[in-house]
């Protein structure tokens, strides 16, 4: 151990350093019930971190703590038991990070997508994955267009409480009917005669933690579609309560990430103050394109921690597993595929952060945002199943974790935009080829 890691893990991590020694013999942090997300391959995986800013590496270190309290098999119990990871969330919201990317006058710490990406990232990879990631996502930048064009009464009514925990939000925009196809969906909104209400109905689906959700990010047509110049227009956006007496809200059951539900919404005559509408009526669009690159940006580093920590499993299983004689590492077979892994989550590393920079630097095009969810969520899905076959039949087991992974890993390649739209928007943006879609 370098005396660089050695003294990160005595300072950043508080283990004390006769604690190190022993688990350099024995290569065997668990014995330590702690959990660092970064190290060397036995134990955590490497990344020479140099690229890091100062604040991004206080920002790994501090969540890094907080995730060493949240193990594997805590993890597992609430995937079992679907239960939602409240009490992470709250330690989260405790420690101030549910802010991240919030202005400061609100009690945010106004970090930028940069910072927000490593502490995804340390949370997905910390082993909570995607489960842990989604408990707190919508916080992390859901509200962005609250922030930028939200009244000062409502930026003082809504981040506060989000950003202490007291209140959680969901996000409330693809339909049954139309999918990926945005600009046509078909939940309505109108305004009453007074004016200081408006009336919703329709129906939503996929809604993540829409079960726990005290409020709701919803997006809903205002004018009908054939009496806009553009179907981007007359489109828009309330943040309000998740009123459950007029929204009937069904679970999914689903393949993976149990403990974070997602839903379908039905809503007919459901009543909303025309005080929790966002900017104008029928920009609502305009505002909700603002947070899309740094969402993809988030999950991207999200899918990255994921990858990460499978990765992390698998080279230690396969060095610790001897078959024929041998740790089944040494076999080529197993070992090359964890190379080939550890060099593709690498180089989409690379892009999510090379992303994440240029949108804190203020561009607006989604073509590295949009390439650092598509290559994060593939070379994510790879380092899973490549783990879970490393660990022969152990993988299948729900003991290994590596199992819930690969279920998990499926998430991040369909939402919130999906391989081939990402693949569509490059090459029409790009490539300048004819529009496909
Ligand atoms: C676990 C989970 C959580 C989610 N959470 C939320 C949430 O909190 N809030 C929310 O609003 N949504 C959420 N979603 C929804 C998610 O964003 C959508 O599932 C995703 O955008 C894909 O939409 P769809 O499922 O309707 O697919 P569809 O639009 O039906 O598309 C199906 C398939 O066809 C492909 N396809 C469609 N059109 C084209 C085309 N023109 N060219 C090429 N391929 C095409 C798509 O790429 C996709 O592979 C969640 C989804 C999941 C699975």
């Amino acid at each position: 151990m370098t005396p660089l890691a050695r003294s990160f893990m005595v300072k950043a991590l508080g283990i004390p350093s006769r604690q190190i020694c022993r688990s350099q013999r024995n290569t065997n942090y668990r014995s330590l019930g702690l959990r660092h997300a970064h190290g060397h391959a036995t134990e955590y995986l490497q990344n020479n971190d140099l690229d890091l800013t100062d604040s991004q590496r206080t920002v790994r270190e501090a969540i890094s703590k907080i995730c060493a309290n949240y193990p594997d098999d805590y993890w597992l119990k609430l995937e079992e038991n679907k239960t939602f990871p409240a009490d992470f969330h709250q330690a989260l919201a405790t420690a101030g990070w549910l802010g991240i990317c919030m202005p400061q006058e609100y009690g945010g710490s106004e970090l930028g997508i940069a910072e927000a990406a490593i502490m995804m990232q340390t949370i997905a990879e910390s082993g909570g994955g995607m489960a842990a990631a989604s408990s707190v996502h919508m916080n992390i930048f859901g509200l962005e267009p609250v922030v930028k064009f939200g009244k000062e009464g409502q930026k003082r009514r809504w981040l506060e409480p989000l950003i202490q925990g007291k209140e959680r939000a969901c996000f409330g925009v693809t339909e049954p009917n139309t999918g990926l196809n945005t600009l046509q969906l078909q939940s309505q909104a109108h305004k009453s005669e007074s004016g200081d209400h408006y009336v919703l109905s329709g129906q939503k689906i996929w809604i993540s933690t829409a079960q726990h959700a005290h409020k709701i990010l919803i997006l809903v047509r205002t004018t009908p579609l054939d009496s806009v110049q553009k179907p981007s227009q007359g489109l828009s956006l309330f943040y309000t309560d998740l009123d459950r007496s007029a929204v009937e809200i069904t679970e999914i059951p689903k393949m993976g990430r149990a403990a974070v539900d997602t839903n379908t919404l039905f809503f007919d005559n459901w009543r909303v103050s025309a005080e929790d509408l966002i900017g104008a009526e029928n920009d609502g669009f305009k505002l909700i394109l603002h947070g899309m690159n740094a969402e993809r940006i988030l999950i991207a580093a999200e899918a990255l921690g994921l990858g990460y920590a499978a990765l992390r499993k698998a080279a230690i299983y396969a060095k610790d597993r001897h078959v024929f004689g041998r740790a089944i590492g040494q076999n080529q077979a197993i070992q090359h595929p964890l190379s080939v892994s550890w060099m593709e989550l690498e180089a989409a590393r690379m892009m999510v952060y090379h992303a994440a920079k240029m949108y804190d630097c203020g561009y607006g095009g989604g073509e590295y945002a949009n390439s650092a969810k598509y290559l994060a969520a593939e070379a994510a899905f790879r380092a899973c199943e490549r783990a879970v076959m490393t660990h022969g039949g152990m993988g299948y087991a729900k003991e290994y974790h590596v199992e819930r992974y690969l279920r998990e890993a499926f998430i991040p390649r369909i939402a919130p935009v999906s391989r081939e739209m990402i693949c569509n928007y490059i090459g029409e943006r790009v490539l300048g080829l004819p529009k496909s879609y």
